[in-house]
This record gives C-alpha cells, sequence and structure tokens, in this order.
C-alpha cells in the first residue's frame, strides 16, 4: 500500500492571549492556569469545553477583583495557540519567559475540560495531594464532593479490573487515596515540567468520548452526551480557579517533598526489577540511587514539618522549596533529545502520550543498552541528590 501524503506547510501567526493579576506580595512567583484554543475542527470538548470553563474561572476571579481582593503573587490565565501543531504556543512562550519561569511556582494545565462525569488528574508527586485537597473543596454534580465521586468511582474501576490504572510504579500511591497520574506529554504542561522544572497539574472530566479529534466533536456532541446541562463545566471552572486561587495566596507553598521521595523509590525498585531482567549480571547496582531517593523522603520529611510551623521564614522556604524540582532537571537533558531536561518525567519516545518515568534510566534499560544504563542512572542519582540537599539547605 502506498499513501501519499499532502502536507499543506507555511509560516502562519499564531496568538497566545496572557492575562496577568500582578501579585501584591510576590510577583515574582508566577502561578500560571492555561489552556489552548485552537481545534483539529469544531473542537466543542477539545479545547472548547477547557477553554468555556477557563473562561468562567476568569469571570470569578474579574468579581473578586471587583470586590477588592488582589493575589500575593501574580496569577496569570493563558490562552495557548498552536497546541495540536505540536504545543507550539505555550512552547514559544515558556523558552522566550524562561528567565521568570525559574521562579513560577506552578503551571496548572486544562485540555479537554469535559467529555464525560469522570474527574481525573494528573501531576508531579510535590502537587497531588494539593490537587486532591482542592478536589475536597468543590461540590460535584453528582452529590458530595468531586473528591468523593471521584474516589467511589475509581474504587468500583479497581474492584472490576483490579489492575487497571494501577500500573506497579503507582502502587504506592494507589494505597489509601484517589491515585493522581503522571505527567507524559501531548498538552502545554510540557515545556514548564519537561523543560524548565515548574511543578504542573492536568485536570480533566471525562467519558466516552469517542469523537476526539473529529469533526463529530462539536456542540450538538457535548450538548446531547457530553455535559448536557452544563454541571460538569461548572464544577471544572471551580476546580481550575481554585488551584490557581490557593497557590497564587497561600503562604506557604504546599509542596509534598515526602511524596515526591516515595514516589521516585518506587520509581527506582520497578527499573531494578526491570534491569535485572533485561541485563541480567550486567544490571547496574540501583543502592546509591535508592539511597538518594530516601534521604529525599527524609528531607521532604524534615521540611513538611517547617511547612506547618507558623514562626518560619515563609519566604525563604518558599525558595527553597520552589528550587528543589528545577534541581531535578538534568544539565545534559535526555540522551538525544536535550530539550527534555526532567529526570523523572518526559513523554516516552514511543508511547504517545502516557509519560515515561525515571525515563534516562528506563529507555537505557529497554534498548538494552547497560553503559547508556549505568551512565544514566549516575545522573539520576545525582539529580536527586540535588534535590534532597536543597531541601536540607533549609534551616
Ligand atoms: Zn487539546
Amino acid at each position: 500500500m502506498k499513501i501519499h501524503l499532502k502536507q499543506d506547510y507555511q509560516y502562519r501567526t499564531i496568538w497566545n492571549v496572557v492575562g496577568k493579576i500582578p501579585g501584591t506580595q510576590s510577583p515574582d512567583e508566577w502561578v500560571i492556569a492555561g489552556n489552548h484554543r485552537d481545534a483539529w475542527v469544531y473542537g466543542a470538548v477539545d479545547p472548547n469545553s477547557g477553554t468555556a470553563a477557563m473562561l468562567e474561572a476568569a469571570h470569578g476571579i474579574g468579581e473578586l477583583l471587583k470586590s477588592g481582593w488582589k493575589p500575593k503573587r501574580t496569577l496569570m490565565l493563558a490562552s495557548w495557540d498552536a497546541e495540536e501543531e505540536g504545543l507550539i504556543g505555550s512552547t514559544e512562550w515558556a523558552e522566550q519567559h524562561d528567565k521568570e519561569l525559574a521562579r513560577a511556582v506552578a503551571y496548572f494545565n486544562m485540555d479537554v475540560g469535559v467529555s464525560g462525569p469522570n474527574f481525573s488528574a494528573s501531576a508531579v508527586p510535590s502537587l497531588k495531594q494539593f490537587v486532591r485537597e482542592v478536589t475536597k473543596a468543590v461540590s460535584s454534580p453528582a452529590g458530595g464532593t468531586v473528591f468523593e465521586a471521584w474516589k467511589e468511582r475509581r474504587s468500583r474501576e479497581s474492584a472490576r479490573e483490579p489492575n487497571r490504572e494501577e500500573p506497579e510504579n503507582n502502587r504506592v500511591a494507589a494505597t489509601s487515596e484517589v491515585r493522581v497520574g503522571d505527567l507524559g506529554s501531548g498538552s502545554d504542561f510540557t515545556a514548564f515540567l519537561q523543560h524548565l522544572g515548574v511543578p504542573a497539574t492536568d485536570i480533566s472530566s471525562g467519558g466516552d468520548y469517542g469523537v476526539y479529534h473529529s469533526a463529530f466533536d462539536n456542540f450538538a456532541w457535548f450538548k446531547k452526551f457530553g455535559d448536557p446541562t452544563f454541571a460538569y463545566e461548572q464544577q471544572m471552572a471551580r476546580v481550575f480557579g481554585l488551584e490557581a486561587l490557593r497557590m497564587a495566596d497561600v503562604d506557604v507553598l504546599p509542596y509534598d517533598y515526602e511524596n515526591y521521595g516515595r514516589e521516585i523509590s518506587s520509581y527506582l525498585e520497578s527499573a531494578q526489577k526491570k534491569s535485572v531482567e533485561k541485563l541480567g549480571k550486567k544490571a547496574p547496582d540501583y543502592g546509591a540511587a535508592l539511597t538518594a531517593a530516601r534521604r529525599m523522603m527524609a528531607a521532604g520529611a524534615a521540611i513538611a514539618a517547617k511547612q506547618k510551623d507558623p514562626s518560619v521564614d515563609a519566604a525563604k522556604l518558599n525558595r527553597v522549596l520552589r528550587d528543589t524540582e528545577a534541581a531535578l532537571l538534568l544539565p545534559q537533558g535526555l540522551p538525544n533529545r536535550p530539550w527534555f531536561r526532567h529526570a523523572i518525567y518526559a513523554p516516552g519516545e514511543y508511547t504517545g502520550y502516557a509519560a515515561v518515568v525515571i525515563p534516562g534510566v528506563n529507555e537505557a534499560i529497554d534498548a538494552g543498552d547497560e553503559a547508556r544504563t549505568q551512565q544514566q542512572l549516575a545522573a539520576l542519582t545525582a539529580a536527586i541528590n540535588r534535590a534532597a540537599e536543597k531541601l536540607e539547605s533549609f534551616r
């Protein structure tokens, strides 16, 4: 079979629209909440259901501003262009503002806002509990809170299919709390997290969305199947808006680095097992990496006590907390794709949207390359130790 492809290559102007509310206390600490605006065809769900919810969050924030409220940190709302063409709008903006973004405290993404009633989220481990807390404060159209509806559905699903959505490297997170996924790619958080080390989250309310990226993703489908009463649109506006408001106004940044260290430990244990299966006796020694992850967990637990201490120097503590995520960036980036610098998360080279965790190591094992596995494990260990050291530096 032959396929003849005709591509329409041309320079075109794209537009990001970014609204900015300057912070009163820490204007350099940006909180950015964004969603893309371009669509393959009509895009009622992808991205307009997210855009509608973001605009409604903007509406609410506007009402707050009218009442005299101002955020402590600078709050930005971004409508990205050319996401479907390769995350172009958000990537260009993030690269252009890389200096300022070194101090940004969070990027909150929402792409497919609503295609049904099932809430789900992905985040860096430091923000997984933050997302759960936000959903405990928003009511669900199904009754109770978004968190309760989310948790109930997850436990129903795992009773039906015990292994579903609980890959081995996430078994820790799945034990007591509802699972928050890992950030892969396929949306605008990529440049923020994987290139610049800005802590990020991504939220969605999903369902049977068979019309994805087609001409049938239109208003008629949305009204008939997606969200007939628009109640889930309201829910997503609230969750998205509340993420931004809480992060903009909180005194001490709510990152959980004990959990980050714990998740890294579990990624390492899975990789260790896979190493032995794939490389046999040539599998590297994971001792130093596991020690580094345990060190990060301990440092995360120690700083958690400081995060709860009202007498702490919050500005100083916040700088340390923020710099810890950036300490996880690899100075050389990943092999063959140096633009991707995060040591813990990357889009897989062959997995599409799904995340590959500790990508340098896992992809080296998959390639059966023992020398590269050794070298990537050393680079990863150094990154984890940098993050631990950063946390320990707070006195
Ligand atoms: Zn999209």
